[in-house]
């Protein structure tokens, strides 16, 4: 039997180690954290030779990561022989230490269950940093969600507790080298698992350890894909010729298209426009909003790249349905805005959901995306599904007479980046 590995990664003063430790009593799990390793004095003299590479000055990234590999690979194989598999965070952080993961569960038969990416703003993780208080004989770390002895002492060992003092600018330098970091890492580890999600970490630690929980059950759930190919044709457009490909629903017999551009298969960083479906605008060329000329743009982009793909998804009206879409109009016309008009029908602003987008992008074997959006929403749901957004491209329109309105409400309460309106 094949025993389950979760890896929990994060810029320093996510609350990493936290949200590790609660998901290995929660699924009843060994915890290996290499934060709390490195600040073991213990470990230190357990493992003398690879201490003194990680902490030498002289030593090179690559020593350093082997260093701390082997420290790893020796934890994992102490771990008891009735474990049901661990999980781990802080590591890997580095592409050479994925890779080195990934044999170590090969190893042990691990199989990997889910990685966790928890993204603080900056401001939050300098915070964290700030009021934390460590034990310089255990490695403990103490903050206020995990206080330690009254007087600052540490509840191992009862030693005198010192702040842990980081200035904002070293933090933001960490910050963005870690972020670079790991994003190598978690590219290359998706291959070995579906289930790859990130969590805000700006919430309080009890509400970000129930989104994971909540996430991981989503994505139980949302195993099996639901939309297939069904058909395959070539497209003559105004714009170039594209491959045009129908997806269906095994549900619920919705569908969807793609137009396909190039040679996409097991490509990163791919073009990629998602236009939902606007009647009035894609085909009726109406002035009340930008989608058709923002689909036409696409496919133009798409056509100049020479590679990429328009995902043209059945959800009209910002996924509200013509009936509904139709009502707001005329609301609208009455001077409530976009949002203000949903919402006087009974729906929110944003009803859109992407997940139909994943089935299509491993159909089309899409390994990352460059994203042609305004929209902000749109990055936060497709990286929600596990979607790799490498970058997105922006596609204004010049702003017209009816639309103008329109396009303020975007900018200015759904946080479009517009800058024409
Ligand atoms: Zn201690
Ligand atoms: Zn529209």
């Amino acid at each position: 039997m094949s025993k389950d590995l979760y890896i929990i990664l994060g810029v320093p003063g996510s609350g990493k180690t936290t949200q590790a430790f609660h998901l290995a009593q929660y699924l009843k799990l060994d915890n290996l954290s290499w934060g709390t390793i490195y600040r073991n004095p213990s470990l230190a003299e357990k493992y003398p030779k690879e201490f003194k590479t990680i902490k030498s000055k002289k030593a090179s990234d690559k020593d350093r990561s082997y260093a701390i590999s082997n420290i790893i690979e020796k934890e994992v194989e102490q771990l008891s022989e009735t474990s049901n598999g661990f999980i781990i965070d802080g590591y890997p952080r580095r592409l050479t230490e994925a890779k080195r993961l990934i044999r170590i569960t090969k190893k042990g038969n691990y199989n990997i269950r889910g990685i966790i990416i928890i993204n603080p703003s900056l401001e939050t993780s300098h915070k964290r940093l700030k009021e934390r208080l460590i034990c310089k004989r255990c490695g403990n770390y103490y903050s206020e969600e995990n206080p330690p002895l009254p007087g600052g002492f540490c509840k191992d060992d009862s030693q005198k507790l010192n702040k842990a003092y980081i200035s904002p600018e070293t933090l933001k330098d960490e910050f963005y080298i870690y972020r670079k970091e790991i994003a190598q890492s978690i590219r290359y580890l998706q291959k070995y698992t579906d289930v790859c999600f990130d969590v805000s970490g700006d919430d309080d630690e009890t509400i970000i350890f129930s989104n994971i929980l909540l996430k991981l059950r989503d994505r139980k759930q949302r195993d099996s894909k639901i939309f297939s190919r069904r058909s395959k044709a070539k497209l003559e457009t105004k714009f170039g010729v594209f491959d045009l490909i129908a997806y269906q629903s095994e549900i619920d017999y919705s569908y969807h298209l793609a137009l396909v551009k190039g040679d996409v298969k097991r490509g990163n960083g791919i073009l990629i426009r998602i236009h939902s479906s606007c009647v009035t605008g894609d085909i009726f060329a109406s002035e009340r909003c930008d989608c058709g000329d923002q689909l036409h743009n696409s496919l133009k982009l798409i056509h100049e790249n020479r590679k990429g793909v328009l995902i043209y998804l059945f959800q009209e009206g910002r996924g509200i349905n013509i009936i509904n879409k139709v009502k707001a109009y005329e609301l609208q016309r009455k001077g409530l805005d976009t949002v203000e008009a949903n919402e006087r029908i009974g729906f929110p602003a944003e009803m859109r959901e992407y997940s139909m987008v994943k089935d299509i992008l491993d159909d089309l074997h899409i390994k990352s995306i460059k994203l042609m959006t305004n929209n902000p929403d749109k990055i936060y749901k497709l990286t929600d599904l596990g979607i790799i957004v490498e970058e997105s491209v922006s596609i204004e329109v010049q702003p017209g007479k009816h639309n103008k309105k329109y396009l303020y409400t975007k900018r200015a309460k759904m946080k479009h980046k517009l800058c024409l309106v």
